[in-house]
């Protein structure tokens, strides 16, 4: 585990990522604590295993998620996102296991749309659009639920665990 991981093991933490973000404002922070803050948040997801990692999740209340999967070439690539907002889905859903570096140990099946256009801003303020399907897609939409102050677990029947 990583420690910088805010995780639902204390009633308050919980609390925390249960809380809705604010709108991240970019006037507030200067280019280079912008690429700072992404830098940080993609070593902590790689330090963690992770596929996705939202701000909140590391004690930031504001929107703003970093995404890494293996694409199809055996490489991978990386997204900072600020601001998402999912545009459209696709009507077609599908079923997959999820687990969350914030609920350790556990995992589950979570219905989500299988392909989504996402809206938001890259680490410059530009606008930035986003067609996904896949793995990507459902980062995506678990890292905007996220910032919304969801937890895959509300979203799944059945919860299993595994010892960490
Ligand atoms: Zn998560």
């Amino acid at each position: 585990m990583v420690p910088e991981i805010v995780t639902i093991a204390h009633k308050k933490d919980e609390k925390f990522l249960r809380k809705k973000t604010v709108a991240f404002y970019f006037k507030k922070f200067t280019p280079k604590e912008i690429r700072e803050l992404i830098a940080r948040m993609k070593r902590i997801m790689h330090e963690a295993n992770g596929v996705g990692l939202s701000a909140n999740q590391i004690g930031l209340e504001f929107k703003v998620f970093v995404a890494e999967v293996p694409d199809a070439q055996g490489g991978s690539k990386f997204y900072a996102v600020f601001n998402p907002e999912i545009e459209r889905t696709s009507t077609e859903k599908i079923v997959i296991e999820e687990g969350c570096l914030s609920i350790p140990g556990s995992f589950g099946e979570v219905e989500r749309a299988e392909r989504v256009a996402i809206k938001g801003y890259d680490k410059n303020g530009k606008v930035l659009k986003i067609k996904a399907w896949g793995l990507l897609a459902r980062v995506f939409q678990h890292e905007i639920d996220h910032l919304n102050g969801h937890l895959f677990i509300d979203r799944t029947k059945i919860v299993h665990r595994e010892e960490q």
